[in-house]
């Protein structure tokens, strides 16, 4: 059933996930005359690569002896600017139906994506919050609780609390304490993991006031009606209450990868991950190819150097596939060149 309501894109291959592996997978198909979409449920490119390690230095990237790995994202990104893939961020995908004539539809909660040949790029899964485990959460997600903050104007004159010890609770709390009417911060350790200079700036603002630490402490119970959050109960450590009034939650206990629906596409699994033919990076089910970690093989390296190979190879099996008659030619790129950006 097609939503009227929803974005369509229709383009020869659908990338799902824009990790480093994705991203290099855009240029390889785009060597061979096909567009892109890639979609990913993270708010930013680069998968792994920026959710959980931008700062830090990689030293096994074929002719880079070291390279940041945000600096191998944005490099990736300019690579596959000439072939002007179509990115669909914060979209997890979550159905996939095939069409008769071979043809794939994609769905996520606000696009459809038409595509002849699906390319797995998911790398370790969704990335999905953690949750704290509280009796009545659901009743409040994404009403008056949430995991991220998408319009920082929205938690202007409430009173807020955020739980959690690391980065994003201490970049949130620095950030959102001028503008909110309070900023309570609740820890279970007595030491924050985010960077020095943020924590530096937190305890600055609890000495004027603007913050309020409760660490170590925990959040225990949430009070409200309809979804809006009024008061939660926090304990400390013997397991003394307290109440402190609150508009919105902000947990910030980090994210957990899950494989999520594809588990449920009819692809023969090898635990977690998405058995292939290496030599095609073909899945069990015709048209639809995976690469990067989220595949497994004998010999299989989770390593961003065997993804990018495994895009290359991909991009011949999805030639076969959409232009079975046409003879694949591998051709350098030192003398075809690439189109102007
Ligand atoms: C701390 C750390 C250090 C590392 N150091 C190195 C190193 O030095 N060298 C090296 O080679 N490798 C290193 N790695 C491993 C490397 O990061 C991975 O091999 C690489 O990220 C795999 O890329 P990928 O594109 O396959 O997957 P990912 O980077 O995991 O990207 C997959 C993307 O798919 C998205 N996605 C998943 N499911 C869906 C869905 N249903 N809908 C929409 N989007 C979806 C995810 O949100 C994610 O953005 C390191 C990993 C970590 C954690």
């Amino acid at each position: 059933m097609i939503d009227a309501q929803k974005t369509i894109t229709t383009t020869d291959i659908a990338i799902i996930g824009a990790g480093p592996v994705g991203l290099f997978m855009v240029f390889e198909a785009g060597l061979l005359g096909y567009k892109c979409a890639v979609i990913d449920s993270l708010p930013e490119i680069g998968g792994q690569l920026t959710a959980l390690y931008p700062e830090k230095p990689i030293y096994d990237i074929p002719g880079f002896p070291s390279i940041l790995a945000g600096d191998i994202v944005n490099n990736l990104a300019e690579q596959a600017l000439p072939f002007k893939p179509e990115y669909i961020l914060c979209n997890p995908v979550d159905g996939l139906t095939e069409n008769k004539d071979g043809s794939f539809t994609l769905n996520t909660a606000t696009d459809t994506i038409h595509a002849k040949v699906v390319i797995i790029a998911a790398g370790m899964g969704v990335f999905t919050p953690r949750r704290p485990p509280l009796d009545n959460l659901a009743e409040f997600e994404n009403k008056s609780v949430f995991y991220s903050v998408r319009n920082k104007d929205r938690f202007a004159d409430k009173n807020i609390v955020i739980a959690g010890g690391g980065d994003s609770a201490a970049d949130w709390a620095v950030e959102l304490a001028p503008k909110a009417k309070a900023v309570h911060v609740i820890h279970r350790r007595n030491t924050f993991r985010a960077a020095e200079d943020t924590v530096r700036k937190m305890k600055e603002l609890e000495e004027s006031g603007k913050i309020i630490i409760h660490a170590p402490a925990q959040l225990s119970q949430l009070h409200g009606d309809n979804g809006q959050l009024n008061t939660i109960t926090i304990t400390d450590l013997e397991n003394n209450p307290t109440q402190l009034e609150c508009d919105n939650l902000l947990c910030f206990f980090g994210m957990s990868p899950a494989l999520g629906p594809i588990a449920e596409w009819e692809i023969d699994l090898s635990g977690k991950k998405i058995a292939v033919t290496p030599a095609t990076m073909e899945t069990t089910r015709h048209g639809i190819l995976a690469i990067g970690d989220i595949t497994d093989y004998a010999g299989k390296l989770d390593l961003i150097l065997t993804g990018f190979a495994e895009g290359a190879i991909a991009a011949k099996t999805a030639q076969g596939i959409i232009e079975p008659d046409k003879q694949f030619k591998l051709v350098y790129t030192t003398s075809k060149g690439v189109p102007a950006a």
